[in-house]
């Protein structure tokens, strides 16, 4: 199969594990024809398939597919903007004295500061790289993540990572976390209580990371790192900030698995938020 063809199958799929609208690739009947294209159908130029070799769909500025609207480039409109004090290294606070993403990893897994220390197998500080460009925050560990101390794992995970590979961002590059780093039980939503004392490692993580981008994934990540109580839906599409690093909200993975409507829509949410990373 040609390269071309290739990345056709691959472009297709993405598009079928995020939820795109139905995509028709127009390839030429017979050698050196000219691919045909009709309404509603996607050529991409460049190969027999239509798609140039070597080149991602996905690659941040381009528009797979069907996306050709003049302003598909364009960035949405500035959001809220947060910016909590940072912690003071001379304070006696341990976590405003870790110096590493290992460091706080440490004191969290020790930590009893919530209630949520009481029913954890494992805490779940987070993972990935010191120099990721792009922070993945969800709300809290469900079962899987307590059973085995990583984020993002079991099948809302998997979707995670198909949702990264789709942008061109390889899990083990992006760092992912939650705002609360124990496991609430029966996976109800944290409270407000325990987001607040838990929520200082975040930060100081995100300080430490210094990313390009922060995609909050779910109401309560998007909540806690933009101190508002707004919806998810009307976070959606725009660009906030978080201490001056931009925040994009979109749905957790989870919510996706219930409800496959939202596909799209964090499919649109996460090609922005690869757009802002160089
Ligand atoms: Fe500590 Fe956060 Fe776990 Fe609560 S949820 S015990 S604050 S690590």
């Amino acid at each position: 199969m040609s390269d071309g063809r290739t990345l056709a199958r691959e472009f297709l799929e993405q598009q079928r594990l995020l939820g795109g609208n139905t995509v028709i690739l127009s390839v030429g009947s017979a050698a050196g024809s000219t691919p045909s294209s009709r309404p509603g159908s996607v050529t991409p130029p460049g190969s027999s398939a239509g798609l140039t070799p070597g080149a991602s769909p996905l690659t941040p500025g381009s528009s797979p597919g069907r996306t050709r609207a003049p302003a598909a480039n364009a960035l949405p409109p500035a959001g809220l903007s947060y910016d909590p004090p940072s912690g003071d290294l001379f304070s006696t606070d341990p976590i405003a004295q870790a110096v590493s993403l290992a460091a706080i990893a440490q004191l969290v897994a020790t930590c009893t500061k919530c209630r949520l220390c009481e029913g954890r197998r494992h805490a779940v500080p987070g993972e990935g790289p010191a120099d990721a460009r792009l922070v993945v925050v969800g709300e809290g560990p469900g079962r899987v993540e307590d059973e085995t101390g990583r984020p993002f794992v079991g099948p809302a995970g998997e979707l995670l990572t198909k949702i990264l590979a789709a942008i061109d961002l390889p899990r083990e590059r992006v760092f992912i976390c939650n705002v609360v780093k124990c496991r609430p039980p029966e996976n109800r939503l944290p409270q407000f209580d325990e987001v607040a004392a838990c929520v200082p490692y975040l930060f100081h993580q995100i300080e430490l990371l210094k990313p390009q981008v922060i995609l909050a994934m779910g109401g309560t990540a998007a909540q806690t790192l933009l101190n508002t109580k707004q919806s998810l839906g009307a976070l959606r599409n725009q660009v906030h900030r978080f201490r001056g690093i931009p925040v994009i909200v979109t749905y957790h993975p989870a919510a996706l698995l219930r409800n496959p409507n939202w596909k799209k829509p964090t499919w649109d949410d996460v090609r922005i938020a690869r757009r802002l990373i160089a």
